[in-house]
């Protein structure tokens, strides 16, 4: 199969390249860091391969990506020395799309959203290079030493070719040819300011026409305090593919138990809230600044997943596989290590600075309740960084447990809480109105999942969790019995015949009518004896998911 194939593209690689060829979004600048973070890619796979002692073609290239700009034949040439690809690889990697993700990013472009920027974050960054060339031109070469030399070319519409080309070095070659109206890419000072701000920490030189235009940097390596705020922020930028400015970020080594340093980042935005799916891991593993493993699975609990950054352990075996990643007590080690301290961190931020632990809260709780509901080992840090609102909160206004513990009268025993779907429905109800006259009070829960984690906590700093819809409510405080002036009771007979009556009346529709000392102003109040109407609910998802 030496000669020019000719392949159509699958479907929705057609659709996308239509709306990135019709684009009129303005930055298409992007593209380039699209293809610089590929090329990084694969060199990093290639000096991976080297420490691992793999047999690699033209092992002695340096790895540094070389642009090249010519403003006279209007091209810009994109090289790497990286693992290259031979000829399934490209057709599986530049013809088709893996990720499910991807297609949803697409259909989402289709229906006119203007997110063009976050390409790179859906597995299809290489095809930005569209919105600047009319013509893409791919060589490439594997690092396999038996492997041949490829040209992949396209104009974007519809088909790409591919043929065999001898005597190619390793890596990948690609030359745009630039639309005229993007003429400018193929400028020096346009480029320079492009790497600059997008690729500044790719850590392999960027060469411009022979020049080098980056800084190479392991950022999580060096002291804080040779660090500033905008190389953080670039950092962020170009390990999170991210265009916004990170909320949070952590910068720590350790020594003992483990010696390691990483550098985390909460980002702005939660891009589960915005329907594309579950986040992938976005931690990646590093021993001594080499790659080892990219959005590792196994290094962090799942619910840490909204969390970028880097985790570098000089401990770590070079060659350490998927399998025996999972079972690593080393691996363990760093885990705990790391998620005690992101932890801490959190609770920190939240005394230091509460307004913006809220905005967190608001928009990250969710991984907050889903790690108190299932990371059994961390439950308790969890617990404490959950907020509520509660009676005596404004509205929109936190606490925490903690913050409910203390204000607690001396003779309280229990924290007592309420679920409702909101501030509003749960104030109407008749649940708290004991609570209300004895000057009580109690956590609205929002979520199902809320009532759950309270519901497997059981208590909290010694004091019992207690749902204030359940049956048996012993609020045993003094003043219990006392009466409202004016108040008339009924004879015991007369209740009996009343609660007899409205049994009857009810028929199965209950289980039992009896008196109640809960309730001041309501004049009866339903509640379930199969413990709280939350749990219940909480069951029922739990089902619906099985
Ligand atoms: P992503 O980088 O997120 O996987 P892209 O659309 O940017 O998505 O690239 C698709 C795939 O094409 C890559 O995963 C990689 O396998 C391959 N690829 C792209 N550029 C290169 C390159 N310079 N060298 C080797 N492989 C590449
Ligand atoms: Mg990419």
């Amino acid at each position: 199969s030496s000669g020019v194939e000719t392949k159509e593209f699958q479907t929705e690689i057609r659709q996308l390249l239509d709306i990135v060829i019709n684009s009129l979004y303005t930055d298409k600048e992007i593209f380039l860091r699209e293809l610089i973070s590929n090329a990084a890619d694969a060199m990093e796979k290639v000096r991976y391969l080297q420490l691992t002692g793999a047999d690699v073609k033209d092992g002695d290239l340096p790895l540094e990506i070389t642009l090249t700009a010519d403003e006279e034949t209007h091209t810009l040439t994109v090289a790497d020395p990286g693992i290259g690809m031979n000829r399934e690889e490209l057709v599986e990697n530049l013809g088709t799309i893996a990720h499910s993700g991807s297609k949803e990013f697409i259909k989402r472009l289709a229906e006119g959203t203007q997110d063009f920027k976050l390409i790179g974050q859906f597995g299809v960054g290489f095809y930005s290079a569209f919105m600047v060339a009319d013509k893409v031109e791919l060589y490439t070469r594997s690092y396999r030493p038996e492997a041949e030399g490829c040209l992949w070319s396209s104009d974007g519409s519809g088909s790409y070719t591919v043929e065999d080309t001898p005597d190619l070095v390793r890596g990948t070659k690609i030359i745009l040819h630039l639309k005229e109206d993007a003429r400018d890419f193929a400028k020096e000072e346009t480029l320079k300011r492009i790497v600059k701000q997008y690729s500044g920490f790719v850590p392999y030189p960027v060469l411009l026409n022979g020049q080098k235009v980056n800084t190479v940097q392991a950022l999580w390596t060096k002291n804080k305090n040779e660090i500033t705020d905008e190389e953080y922020n670039e950092f962020y930028k170009y390990i999170a593919n991210a265009y916004d400015e990170p909320l949070f970020r952590l910068h720590f080594s350790s020594d003992a138990p483990i010696s390691l340093q990483s550098l985390l980042f909460v980002p702005k935005e939660n891009f589960e809230h915005w329907g594309f799916g579950r986040l992938d891991p976005g931690v990646n593993l590093y021993c001594k600044k080499v790659l080892i493993q990219e959005q590792s699975k196994d290094i962090l609990p799942e619910w840490m997943r909204f969390v970028k950054g880097v985790i570098d352990s000089e401990e770590l075996p070079l060659n350490i596989s998927r399998e025996t990643m999972q079972d690593s007590a080393l691996v363990q080690k760093i885990n705990k290590a790391v998620t005690g301290r992101f932890l801490k961190f959190l609770d920190e931020q939240a005394k230091s600075e509460p307004e913006k632990y809220k905005e967190f809260y608001d928009k990250f709780g969710v991984f907050i309740k889903e790690g108190a509901a299932n990371d059994f080992g961390h439950r308790n840090e969890l617990v404490k960084l959950m907020r509520f609102e509660s009676m005596k909160t404004e509205a929109g206004k936190f606490i925490s447990l903690s913050d409910y513990v203390q204000n607690m009268a001396e003779e309280q025993k229990a924290v007592y809480y309420v679920n409702g779907p909101s501030r509003e429905v749960i104030e109407a109800g008749p649940y708290l109105e004991i609570f209300r006259s004895k000057g009580l009070d109690v956590i609205y829960t929002r979520e199902a999942i809320e009532d759950y984690v309270l519901s497997l906590m059981g208590e909290f700093e010694g004091k019992k969790l207690i749902s204030a819809d359940q049956a048996e409510l012993d609020l045993d405080l003094p003043g219990q019995e006392e009466k409202t002036e004016g108040e008339e009771s009924l004879s015991e007979e007369a209740l009996n015949a009343l609660t007899a009556w409205l049994k009857e009346a009810l028929g199965s529709k209950v289980t039992e009518v009896r008196v109640s000392k809960r309730l001041a102003d309501s004049p009866a109040i339903v509640l379930s004896p199969y413990g709280t109407y939350s749990m219940q609910r909480m069951m029922q998802l739990v089902n619906r998911d099985l």
